[in-house]
């Protein structure tokens, strides 16, 4: 073929994906701005103590807590990506738990109150929320119960105009700081799925018991609680959304925290990729950088070609949701494949960095332990083959 012209490979374009618009990149940069500034400096401090409300407070002066939420409710009304946006740069904090706390209030207690509230709801909790004056946290997960979320014993009874709530929930996110959380109960017992209710419960409400801070392999800066709640009152005003609708109603939460975890995993693992990287490049041994050997450079290329996998898998599905699907199968593999990936490329990192992979200073192993938490929460994995291989009617 005659051209004048001698094409070579554009290894270091920078390449946006075609659902980000120039709006999104500078988000991406205030976020990124902020991040590293005000919250990365402090990821070793934090591990130890647990991250200070005041990140989420100022989070919320900064507009972060709102991006793709109603302008209504004081919100920046952006698409889905934004939110997106958010939960890749905020991987740049070298917090995994701090990530997390912030998903929980963003992407996981928000969005069932604006989607089943009442107005004087998403007054009460959602505006606040977004500006960073109260705290969200949301309740599944029982002693006895997590994957199986028909199996939860904690029951709301109607008693005249209010419900009693008696029960507990565990691993509670956000959990000890949290002034609301969204709890799942049992209202009818003998009804099946059509037998959940969810609540807004003052976490200030009298019988509602922050049990115990519990300890964890990772995720050190974010707070774990096990709840207990007994004989806590409410209105009948507290119901979020419809009585014995809230399997239902908890199942299409679970969708967006699952989607938003996902980019979370693949954000995480070009983030260790990113650093040992340059390690491998600073490395010597046997008088060459140790990157230089094929069997360190087909480590980057099989973990280079894994990350973009999954993150190609979740902006597609991305795309899906924020056209008006509900993709759940989609949701499932991206959060499968996405989770089990970047606990895969910590894996590696930490062999890449040899003896200084194990050790704190180099932040991989915290990536490692961070990241496996996501092959179990918001849905094991386990869960999620059962979840797509039940969508083909097996
Ligand atoms: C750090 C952390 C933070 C969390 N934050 C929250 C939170 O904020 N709110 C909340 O509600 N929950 C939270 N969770 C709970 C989390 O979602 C659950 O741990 C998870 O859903 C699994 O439930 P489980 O721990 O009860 O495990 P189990 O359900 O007991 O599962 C144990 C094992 O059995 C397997 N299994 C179970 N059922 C099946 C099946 N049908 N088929 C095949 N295998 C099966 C599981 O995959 C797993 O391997 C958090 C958990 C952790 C660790």
């Amino acid at each position: 073929m005659a051209t004048a012209d001698v094409l070579k490979p554009d290894f270091q374009a920078k390449r946006k994906h075609f659902i980000f618009t120039d709006e999104h990149e500078q988000l991406r940069e205030s976020i990124r701005a902020f991040v590293t500034k005000e919250l990365a400096p402090h990821a070793n401090e934090w591990e130890e103590t647990t991250f200070p409300d005041s990140v989420i407070h100022r989070m919320g002066e900064l507009g972060f807590l709102g991006l793709d939420k109603p302008e209504a409710y004081g919100g920046q009304g952006g698409d889905y990506y934004t939110a997106l946006v958010l939960a890749e740069e905020m991987t740049g904090s070298n917090s995994g738990g701090l990530a997390m706390g912030v998903a929980v209030h963003t992407d996981m207690a928000m969005p069932p109150i604006l989607a089943f509230g009442t107005e004087e709801q998403k007054r009460e909790w959602v505006e606040p929320a977004i500006k960073g004056e109260k705290i969200l946290c949301i309740g599944i997960t029982e002693p006895d119960a997590g994957s199986d979320v028909k199996g939860i014993k904690t029951r709301a009874v109607r008693d005249g105009s209010d419900y009693v709530i008696n029960g507990s929930k565990t691993y509670i996110t956000n959990g000890h700081r949290a002034d609301v959380i969204v709890l799942v109960t049992k209202t009818d017992a003998d009804a099946g799925y059509d037998g959940f209710t969810l609540f807004l419960v003052p976490m200030d409400a009298p019988g509602v018991i922050r049990e115990k801070k519990l300890e964890k392999l990772g995720m050190h800066s974010s707070d774990t609680a096990l709840l207990a709640f007994q004989d806590v009152r409410v209105p009948e005003t507290a119901v979020l959304g419809q009585v014995g609708k809230g399997f239902y109603h908890i199942m299409w939460e679970l969708q967006g925290e699952r989607l938003i975890g996902a980019a979370g995993s693949v954000a995480g693992a070009q983030k260790c990729f990113d650093r040992t990287l340059q390690y491998a490049k600073e490395r010597k041994a046997f008088g060459r950088e140790i990157g230089k050997f094929q069997v360190i450079r087909h480590k980057f290329a099989e973990m280079a070609t894994k990350i973009e996998t999954a993150r190609q898998m979740v902006y597609m599905t991305a795309w899906r949701f924020q056209n008006g699907e509900y993709p759940v199968r989609e949701i499932s593999m991206a959060k499968l494949h996405a989770s089990r990936m970047a606990v895969e490329v910590a894996d590696e990192c930490i062999q890449i960095h040899g003896g200084a992979g194990y050790m704190k200073e180099y932040g991989v192993e915290r990536a490692w332990r961070d990241s496996r938490l996501n092959r179990i929460g918001a849905g094991t994995d386990e869960i999620m083959l059962d979840v797509i291989g039940r969508s083909f009617g097996l």
